[in-house]
């Protein structure tokens, strides 16, 4: 999950308000920063959600908000671990959390018949997964 940046330094990953065309604003995208030469790049493992989640918002979208925990796994749990109380708990356990609070929800959109909502939680639940296994 780490990445060294081109001038040789260690970058971190941060969340960040990305501003797409002056009307969206997208909160919690994580972004590798390096600090020592202040390059950034957006986190590969999130680019193909942040790229679908701008595609169909299209070319004029309405001036808003959104949060980007709500489209990808990754930055929710970002979002999660940064949070002062759970500052303490680690990574491990929130992850354990998030997979039973989907799984509920598989069983409560199978059980709605929705399988619009149950492919959204069987992605989440695979974000997840590839996570666990890259770290
Ligand atoms: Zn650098």
């Amino acid at each position: 999950m780490f990445k060294t940046c081109t001038c040789g330094n260690e970058m971190d990953i941060r969340l960040r308000t990305v501003i797409y065309t002056n009307k969206v604003s997208i909160a919690n995208v994580p972004v590798f920063c390096c600090e020592n030469c202040t390059s950034s790049e957006v986190m590969p493992e999130i680019k193909s959600d942040l790229k679908q989640l701008i595609k169909r918002l299209g070319s004029r979208p309405d001036l808003q908000e959104l949060d980007f925990g709500e489209c990808n796994e990754f930055a929710y749990l970002l979002g999660m671990a940064t949070r002062k109380e759970l500052h303490l708990r680690a990574m491990d356990d929130l992850v354990q959390d998030r997979i039973n609070q989907l799984l509920d929800l598989l069983i409560l959109a199978s059980s709605l018949d929705d399988p619009t909502w149950t492919k959204d939680i069987e992605r989440r639940l695979l974000q997840i997964s590839d996570l666990t296994c890259s770290t």
